[in-house]
């Protein structure tokens, strides 16, 4: 199992032979990989209630996509929450043109780079841009140690910004770990939650649950197929589902053991499945769970020959609700 890393396998997935294409069946409006700042703004300003916007759709820590690493923002009521930090997380929330001093909570689903690598940032870069001191993040452990190095580590920088624009520095995020389901904390306009998933060796890695008073929004995180994020999302308006798209996986393995790779096929995709939830799978919970809608994202591979018919077909077979695929910056 360990005759490879996971870093080698995620850097390769950019450089995946494409996938035999279905292209001339997907619509022109769902096409290509990310909505425009304009689109999204547009959307936002005529929104009425809670709305979702898919800051970054793409799975690993692979720089220099079309797609961004893993990111969320759910804006309720003039509150927003951010759902993981992948790299593109800071640029993105900006793109959306939800204020910096609306940033209310950050949620971490697991300590992987694609997840939590723009928190410091997202916070840093945030906080000249005018998010307060008092900014909530949840996460699991070690984010309270995390969070107390970075803050220690960017000290004087933000001491130095603080001084020239008689700004009051950035030292109080309130963090709260999360190692167990149940409850995680509640606001004025929402209740959230988290339940346990199976991303090993990651541990604990999380999904959430929101529950605003117009619209429920769940993410699975990242892990294996899993009753538990049926259970969890069920009767939820939206569930956000990660997804990893088998044949593309599999072409790209046996195209590396072709070139001499020492890699066992079997092996490999066993590690995969054992992390990461396959197309029907992400239909079949979506059915259990009886969500409205369900939103493909985290894809796996991240390539952007496989189309959204290619993404949705497999799901569809299982999943009677509405389907979309993720695309940087939508609006949901
Ligand atoms: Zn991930
Ligand atoms: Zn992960």
């Amino acid at each position: 199992m360990q005759d490879f890393s996971r870093r080698s396998v995620l850097a390769g997935m950019v450089a995946a032979p494409l996938v035999a294409a279905s292209a001339e069946r997907s619509s022109a409006q769902t096409a290509g990989p990310r909505w425009t700042p304009q689109q999204t703004q547009a959307a936002l300003k005529d929104a009425k209630g809670t709305k979702l916007v898919l800051l970054g759709t793409a799975a690993g820590p692979v720089p220099g996509r079309s797609r961004e690493m893993t990111s969320h923002v759910m804006l309720s009521n003039g509150a927003a929450y951010v759902v993981d930090c992948g790299m593109g997380v800071t640029n993105q929330y900006a793109r959306t043109g939800i204020p910096f001093d609306a940033l209310k909570s950050i949620f971490i689903t697991h300590h992987h780079a694609d997840h939590n690598i723009e928190y410091g940032p997202l916070l840093i870069v945030g906080w000249i841009q005018g998010v307060k001191n008092g900014v909530s993040a949840f996460g699991p452990p070690q984010l309270k140690q995390m969070t107390d190095d970075l803050m220690r580590a960017y000290k004087q920088t933000v001491d130095f910004w603080a001084e020239d624009f008689h700004m009051t520095p950035l030292t109080s995020v309130k963090v709260q770990e999360i190692s167990a389901a149940g409850p995680v904390t509640q606001d004025d306009n929402v209740k959230v939650s988290a339940i346990l998933v199976e991303h090993p060796p990651v541990k604990p890695a999380l999904a959430y649950r929101f529950d605003f008073k117009d619209r429920s929004i769940a993410f699975s995180g990242d892990t294996a197929p899993l009753d538990a994020v049926a259970k969890m999302a069920k009767g939820a308006d939206v569930l956000v589902h990660e997804i990893m798209y088998v044949p593309a996986v599999e072409q790209y393995i046996k195209g590396q053991i072709a070139k001499g790779r020492p890699v066992k096929f079997e092996a490999f995709m066993a590690h995969m499945k054992a992390d990461h939830t396959p197309s029907e799978d992400v239909g079949r919970i979506a059915q259990e769970a009886g969500v409205k809608t369900l939103v493909l994202s985290h894809l796996t591979p991240a390539i952007d020959s496989i189309t959204d018919d290619t993404w949705r077909e497999p799901v569809a077979k299982y999943f009677k609700g509405e389907i979309i695929v993720g695309k940087d910056l939508m609006v949901v």
